[in-house]
This record gives structure tokens, C-alpha cells and sequence, in this order.
């Protein structure tokens, strides 16, 4: 039986277009260790007749982990749930999901590192023993029944690892992180994208736009489909090299790939905090942004490019980040210690 996986808008973060989106391991680049290793755990599984092993998938935002969690189920042939770790705010949050959920089914829980203790707890004896507590009727007459549940596979998505609790962590049998892309897998996926949406591109521009996205596929395909609205609007609709240079410049990506807000942040700190240490939440403050989103959205790209390190005294711009914006590097200041 095919079931075909349920989509709620948990699944789709803003911008993200499902088209785009493969929906089977092998339509995937890159990631190919991870998917060897899936497709082993998938494959026994399926031959033993067993569910899955739960999974958990840490990695910056735009790496895959929706995208795995959307492949998966399709593999098994098994239909998929949708939760965001945020939206659970007690453990009756949970209950229809898991009462409702079919043997062998995938429930995805994005952003799980956001679920309060008690929904964590909570999941479990839902996770080990497929297993929950119902509360049934109120106050006195309150009697707590003990749910069996169908065996499922929890797919967990998190872009801070480090903040899930040990013993949530440790109930994931298959553990796994996404790491950036390479210039070449990049480019792939920028060629493959710009034929599904109907637009020629030269390989140059292909390479021009992979160079700039920050390793991360999502931004590819936002620049992308940048690209194309300007070559549309402002050219004949093809993307040449000169069409993605212009369109990018256009959209202030440099040529490292950083937008307005990792530049705003790296002048933050170089400018405003003659190069720190300066603790995130100060640096968060002056932007007038939240800490999550830069912890989330703009740090692991900077400090994978050696622009910036994390002391125990705070957040230090490197002399490269001094040089990529052009200011020279002060030869008196703490930051000496990376001369
Ligand atoms: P995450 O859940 O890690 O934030 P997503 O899985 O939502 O990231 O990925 C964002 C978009 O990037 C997807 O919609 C998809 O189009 C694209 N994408 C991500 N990983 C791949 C991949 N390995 N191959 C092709 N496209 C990908």
C-alpha cells in the first residue's frame, strides 16, 4: 500500500518551494555517506519486517533534514506526520498524534530541541516501549490508563544538538549530522533546479550562484529563484554569468555569499566591538534581532569560514573577517593572539 505523505505547513518553512523539494533518497545530492548509512538501516528494517530505528538529523537550517524526513517514509512506504517542536507546549499536545499513528509510521518532529521537559519525558516510554498515559476523566474521578501504542519511527530534527538532553538523545538509534555542500554539489543542484523551473542557465552562472550560497541548498534555491525573476524582469529570461552577477549584487550577496544580516553582524562585531570578545547576546541586542536566529541562521556559516571564533570570553571577529570588510587589522588589540 502507498500511502502518500501528509504535508502541513509545519513542513514547508517560508520560501521553501515543494517543487524543488526531492522526494526520494536518490534524487538527493550529496549527503552520501548519510544516505548509504540510511539505506542499510532502511533495507534490514524492511527485510525483517521491523519499524525503523528513530532518527535524529542535527545541522544548520537548509541542510536536509525536512528533505530526509519527507525521503524516508517514501522509502518505507509508510505515511508521515508532522509536528514542530515548538507548537508542543504540554504532553496532551502529543496524544492524537500518537494514538492516531499507524504501525510502522514516521512521526517528524522539526526543531525537537524546543520541546519542553515534560513533552520530552513525556516521549519516552512513547519512543522505547511504544508506550503512553492517558489521563481519563477529571479531577477525582481522574484515572491514568496505560496507552499501547503502534510500533512508529520518530524522525527528530534539530540545529542544536547540543541542547537536547542526553537521555532523548540516547533513544535515537540512528543518529546522523548534515554537513555543507560542496561547490560542486551546489552547482548540480543549481542546474537541476533551474530545469525544473523552466529557465536556462549557463554553467558559469550555475557556479557563480553554487559559490554564493553558503553551502546550503536552500539559499541556493532562493538565489536561484532571485536570479530568474531579475533575468526575466531585466533580460531575456536566460541566466547568464552577467545576469546572476548583477542579479546577486542587486540583492547585496557579496562574494562569499553573506546577505545583509551576516554582514550586518560581522560589521557588529568588527566595527562596533572593535573586533570583541563580544558576548552574542550583546551583538543580538545591537541588531535588534533575537541570539536563536543568529546561533541558527548566521554563526555556523561564519565560523566554518574562519571569520569569526567563539571564546569563553565571547564572540572574536578573525583578521580575515577585518580584511573582507576592508578595515585593518588592529596589530594593539586581543585579537593579536590569532595574528
Ligand atoms: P532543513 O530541514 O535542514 O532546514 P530542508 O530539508 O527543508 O532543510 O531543505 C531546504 C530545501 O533545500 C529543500 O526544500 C530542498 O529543495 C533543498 N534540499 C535540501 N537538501 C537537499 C539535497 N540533499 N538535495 C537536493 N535538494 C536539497
Amino acid at each position: 500500500m502507498t500511502r502518500v505523505p501528509l504535508m502541513t505547513k509545519e513542513s514547508q518553512p517560508e520560501g521553501d518551494d515543494p517543487n524543488l523539494r526531492p522526494a526520494a533518497m536518490n534524487q538527493m545530492i550529496g549527503q552520501r555517506e548519510v544516505i548509504e548509512r540510511l539505506r542499510i538501516a532502511i533495507d534490514a528494517a524492511k527485510q525483517r519486517g521491523e519499524t525503523l530505528g528513530h532518527v535524529l538529523f542535527d545541522g544548520p537550517p537548509g541542510l536536509g533534514k525536512t528533505t530526509f524526513a519527507h525521503c524516508i517514509p517514501n522509502e518505507l512506504n509508510v505515511a508521515i506526520d508532522f509536528l514542530s517542536g515548538p507548537t508542543l507546549k504540554a504532553p496532551k499536545d502529543l496524544v492524537p498524534n500518537l494514538t492516531n499513528l499507524q504501525a510502522k509510521q514516521v512521526l517528524f518532529i522539526d526543531e525537537i530541541h524546543r520541546i519542553p521537559k515534560a513533552v520530552e519525558e513525556y516521549l519516552y516510554t512513547a519512543m522505547e516501549d511504544f508506550r503512553i498515559d492517558l489521563i481519563l476523566g477529571e479531577g477525582l474521578n481522574a484515572r491514568t490508563h496505560n496507552f499501547k501504542l503502534k510500533p512508529f519511527t520518530l524522525i527528530g530534527a534539530t540545529t542544536r544538538a547540543g541542547m537536547l538532553s542526553g537521555p532523548l538523545r540516547d533513544r535515537f538509534q540512528i543518529r546522523e549530522h548534515l554537513d555543507f555542500y560542496s561547490l560542486a554539489e551546489l552547482t548540480q543542484l543549481v542546474q537541476r533546479n533551474a530545469s525544473k523551473l523552466n529557465v536556462q542557465i549557463a554553467d558559469e552562472a550555475a557556479e557563480f550562484i553554487a559559490l554564493r550560497s553558503r553551502g546550503t541548498p536552500r539559499i541556493a534555491n532562493n538565489r536561484l529563484r532571485w536570479v530568474r525573476d531579475y533575468a526575466q524582469s531585466r533580460a531575456d529570461g536566460k541566466i547568464s554569468l552577467a545576469v546572476a552577477e548583477a542579479a546577486l549584487k542587486m540583492a547585496g550577496i557579496d562574494r562569499l555569499g553573506m546577505d545583509r544580516q551576516d554582514l550586518r553582524y560581522l560589521e557588529t562585531v568588527v566595527r562596533v566591538c572593535g573586533g570583541g570578545p563580544v558576548g552574542i547576546e550583546s551583538i543580538a541586542a545591537t541588531m535588534n534581532t533575537s541570539s536563536d536566529t543568529l546561533e541558527d541562521e548566521v554563526e555556523p556559516f561564519l565560523l566554518r569560514s574562519e571569520l569569526i571564533l567563539r571564546t569563553p570570553r565571547g564572540r572574536v571577529a578573525t583578521a580575515k573577517a577585518f580584511e573582507h570588510l576592508n578595515i585593518e587589522w588592529p596589530r594593539d588589540h586581543q585579537g593579536r593572539l590569532f595574528e
